[in-house]
């Protein structure tokens, strides 16, 4: 055991040393080149390390640190386990994207750092099997350096390096439109939400209504953020598996999250999960947050190309953001989610969407304090599904004390989700009398 043990940490040894020689001669090799040839020597390290036979658990960074030098602003995570990464920039707004084999984070983790160019930071699960990084920063800037040291000294960690440096604008815009730029992660197949065609209605009648639930948010988009530290993707979360379980208590319904784990999904990904499993019913959950703490209630919005209002306008527009937010490349799309145009075969379905939105606004005003005008309109990306009737419910806000009080304690997200699900049944229970010849 010892023997095999030993010849796998000599290769690993010997690979280390490699990477380290490779670091240790800046202007031998050009930096991409260079940074090319650690990326496939960490892959080999990892791939060795996969073979050796102790069986390690699954990488976690234990600590983040942002260190502002001259000219320069260096990001240094501890891993406890070697991991591949790729770093990248974005503009509009300017941000570094980091993304890396799937980790876990340490809980005291739970404010990031920021200092130099970087005015904030996020991370999280991006899709199963990849975590990822987003550094807003002051500026255009450019990655100058990014390595992996290995564990050396008192160190055990694995510390991944990067360094970050101004640049101007014209720079900027050359390296991000590098032809290898785009990373592994967002080049998942695109979903868009054209070629699915509009749904023939079931032809079992008396099938099961099926209801998909979108917890807002996710790994790397962690939502609003509560004074405490509550963070709305796991609030929404919570709330979702509650409604999930009212519905399915009545014996009447089908029942689908869109996330039922803390990762990220991109807005198009929710309405083509929704459009794919053929949705009768679409209830995105979020709870917002705003400056006026004093501010609270439930509220619930439909689609409009025209906000009801103003709150309700930036609202849209807050959560429209959540792309942005976990560093999804918006130019590799097309802008089918984020234009909100209408057209005629949405119309019927927003009707509906109304309707329900008054079902919920009667149920849960039974048990809870509501936003006044509660029904609002705007336009929100994640209603746009042309053939689903879509609601947002903002559950409360996670700004005020008191909201999120009640949205922590489980006995309060329960008697809310019984009255959701009494809506959601009135609201069938309605269409079933239309339908009757
Ligand atoms: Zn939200």
């Amino acid at each position: 055991m010892f023997r095999v043990l030993n010849r796998y940490m000599c290769k690993v040894t010997r690979i280390i040393a490699f990477v380290r020689c490779l670091l240790a001669a800046p202007g031998a090799v050009p930096v991409r080149g260079r940074l090319l040839q650690i990326a496939v020597s960490l892959v080999i390290v990892g791939g060795v390390l996969s073979w050796a036979p102790v069986i390690a658990a699954s990488p976690q960074v234990t600590d983040i640190r942002v260190g502002v030098y001259p000219g320069k602003t260096r990001v240094v995570f501890d891993i406890n386990h070697l991991v591949t990464f790729k770093s990248f920039v974005l503009p509009r707004p300017y941000r570094v994207v980091i993304d890396m084999t799937e980790v876990t984070w340490s809980p005291k983790l739970r404010n990031s750092p920021t200092g130099g160019l970087v005015k904030a930071m996020r991370f999280g699960l991006f899709r199963p099997g990849a975590s990822r990084v987003v550094l807003d920063s002051e500026g255009p800037v450019k990655i100058s350096k990014a390595f992996v040291i290995p564990p050396s000294g008192q160190s055990r960690s694995h510390r991944l390096v990067v360094d970050i440096v101004k640049t101007n604008r014209q720079a900027f815009l050359m390296s991000y439109r590098r032809p290898n730029r785009k990373s592994v992660a967002t080049s998942a197949p695109r979903q868009s939400l054209v070629p699915v065609p509009l749904r023939v209605k079931s032809a079992r009648p008396d099938a099961k209504r099926l209801v998909v639930i979108d917890p807002g948010h996710g790994g790397v988009d962690p939502g609003a953020i509560s004074r405490s530290g509550v963070w709305e993707k796991h609030i929404v979360l919570a709330f979702s598996r509650e409604l999930r379980r009212a519905l399915l208590a009545t014996g009447k319904f089908r029942v689908r999250l869109t996330r039922n784990r803390d990762v990220f999904l991109r807005l198009r990904d929710r309405i083509a999960f929704a459009r794919r499993a053929e949705a009768d019913l679409f209830i995105s959950v979020h709870a917002d947050s705003i400056g006026n703490s004093k501010v609270r209630g439930t509220s619930v919005y439909t689609l409009s190309e025209r906000a009801s209002d103003k709150e309700a306008g930036a609202l849209a527009r807050k959560e429209n953001k959540s792309d942005v937010i976990a560093g999804v490349d918006l130019d590799d799309q097309s802008n089918d989610v984020i234009n909100i145009l209408i057209d005629l075969a949405q119309r019927e379905t927003m009707n509906e969407s109304a309707i329900f939105a008054r079902k919920l606004v009667d149920e849960l005003g039974k048990t809870r304090k509501l936003l006044r005008n509660t029904h609002r309109f705007a336009g929100f990306a994640v209603l746009k599904a042309p053939d689903i009737p879509s609601v947002l419910v903002e559950l409360g806000y996670l700004s005020n004390p008191t909201d999120e009080l009640l949205l922590r304690n489980p006995r309060q997200r329960k008697r809310m989700a019984a009255a959701m699900s009494t809506a959601v049944e009135q609201y069938f229970k309605r269409q079933q009398v239309l339908n009757k010849p």
